[in-house]
């Protein structure tokens, strides 16, 4: 089948978050199970071209708005057997964020769209399926069927349903939509434009990216304002759960750790914790490793933090917080930042610093308050630190308690997981790790299964490709 997979970030080129990893493994897994894939992303100004190889093509495509001629450049690289595609415009891409609050996001990414059909048309490649990931490729959806009239299928997978793409609903002139499709229906939302909702409106499937995601997004509050909506919809969404890159994701063999191993030599994993606490100046070695690896955003659960911290970081333990984002958080971390000798704040973004983390903690902490799938706990297990999560989305497909596995013969692994969504429960977690802490054959033994696990996208991309099969009968 032809697949053309559109979305607004792929790891290693662009990657805000855990969309960016499986568009950069999800193709590839889909590719060499047969399918005949190309991906297609715009050329962000961060991009650089010259360490991905990426080279103009001699592709140039027009696209008129409202009388307006937008010129996209076509560029290209291949990864992995991949052809990616780069769709450049100096006048939407190159500013110094990838979305930003800027408020032509919509015609941005609107016009973007019209670019990947008109590509397609030039590449005379006529996909049987136009596979979309979230609001920014969702406007896809109805050029194919109601601007383009094409034959090809459409699927849109929904990452996040708490970015929508919500804008004033004058969009519907700039983006020549037409007042008609301004309706409960399609891409009317409180009385603006929703360009997530036009596009599961258009799609033929929809699915999310977790079978507990995929229920929770019928209710309050995960619904986000569209659940009776997606009630309306519901017998075309399904949730298919994330892979793992797990040739990216390998600590036998990631660059940047001070020592490979699997969970035979588990033992040397302790090489990289004590030259990590070294490097990151935090003593006492035998004190358990808790870390937060995130966007700095409340859905992940930072709130538990702020309010437990002064209890945290009294506990016998050593901290670490990596991220950046909203700015209530980032005050709140600067200011603890070099305040406490058992906690270490890394405000950034850092591949590196993140993967020696995964490498050397005891525990990494979830305590999101939704997930629809979370990649971090996948990661933690792959890498023998021990998940502590609540128990939403994702993380309850993916997590399970130590106590209810270990009933289950041959099944021990997994993690903590607690469900209320209340500090004294976040807190009851984290000394249930910490006492699990002080059984280390058995926090040992529960990390080593935890690294046999298979996480790996065969089983996900099977799944892709069933609905794929299915929508185009
Ligand atoms: P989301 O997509 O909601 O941000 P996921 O758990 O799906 O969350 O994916 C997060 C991905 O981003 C993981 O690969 C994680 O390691 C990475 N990540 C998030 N924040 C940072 C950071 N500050 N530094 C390095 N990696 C980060």
């Amino acid at each position: 089948m032809k697949i053309a997979y559109v979305v607004s970030e792929v790891f290693p080129f662009v990657k805000t978050g855990g969309m960016a990893d499986v568009a950069g493994s999800l193709p590839r897994y889909l590719k060499a199970n047969g399918q005949e894939i190309i991906t297609i992303l715009p050329l962000y100004q961060s991009i650089d071209t010259k360490q991905h190889k990426i080279k103009p093509s001699k592709i140039s495509l027009t696209v008129e708005l409202v009388g307006q001629s937008y010129e996209f450049d076509v560029h290209e690289c291949t990864r992995h057997g991949v052809k990616h595609y780069f769709l450049a415009n100096a006048f939407f891409f190159e500013r110094e964020e990838i979305y930003g609050n800027y408020a032509d996001n919509y015609l941005r990414f609107g016009a973007f769209c019209h670019a990947v059909i008109l590509l397609m048309q030039a590449l005379d490649f006529q996909p049987d399926v136009y596979h979309l990931n979230d609001w920014q490729s969702a406007l896809i959806a109805f050029l194919v069927k109601e601007v383009y009239h094409l034959p090809s299928k459409v699927l849109l997978t929904l990452h996040n349903l708490a970015y929508q793409g919500v804008f004033d609903k004058h969009a519907i002139d700039h983006l020549e939509i037409g007042w008609e499709w301004f309706t409960v229906e399609a891409f009317e939302f409180f009385d603006h434009f929703n360009l997530l909702k036009g596009g599961m409106t258009f799609s033929d499937c929809v699915n999310t990216v977790s079978p507990t995601y995929a229920e929770e997004i019928k209710q309050q509050p995960n619904g986000n304002g569209l659940e009776n909506f997606i009630h309306l919809h519901e017998s075309k969404i399904t949730g298919i759960l994330n892979g793992l890159d797990i040739e990216e994701w390998n600590p036998q063999k990631d660059a940047n750790l001070y020592k490979h191993y699997n969970s035979v030599t588990f033992k040397e994993r302790k090489i990289n914790k004590k030259n990590l606490l070294k490097e990151l100046g935090l003593k006492e070695e035998q004190k358990p490793l808790f870390t937060f690896i995130g966007r700095f955003v409340k859905q992940k659960g930072l709130d538990f933090f702020m309010h437990t911290f002064e209890f945290l970081q009294e506990l016998e333990i050593n901290l670490v917080i990596v991220g950046e984002g909203d700015n209530e958080y980032a005050l709140f971390f600067d200011k603890i930042r070099t305040k406490y000798d058992n906690v270490y704040v890394y405000m950034g973004y850092s591949e590196s610093l993140s993967r020696k983390l995964y490498a050397s903690s005891d525990f990494l902490l979830m305590p999101s308050l939704f997930e629809p799938c979370g990649l971090n706990q996948m990661i933690a297990m792959r890498y023998g630190a021990i998940p502590v999560v609540r128990k939403t989305g994702g993380l309850r497909d993916t997590v399970q308690d130590f106590r209810d596995t270990e009933k289950v013969e041959g099944k021990h692994g997994k993690g903590v997981v607690f469900t209320k969504k209340d500090t004294v429960s976040f807190l009851v977690a984290i000394m249930r790790a910490i006492s699990l802490y002080a059984n280390r054959q058995k926090m040992n033994r529960i990390a080593r299964k935890n690294m046999e696990l298979d996480f790996s996208w065969e089983e996900a991309s099977r799944a892709y490709i069933q609905v794929y099969q299915k929508l185009i009968l």
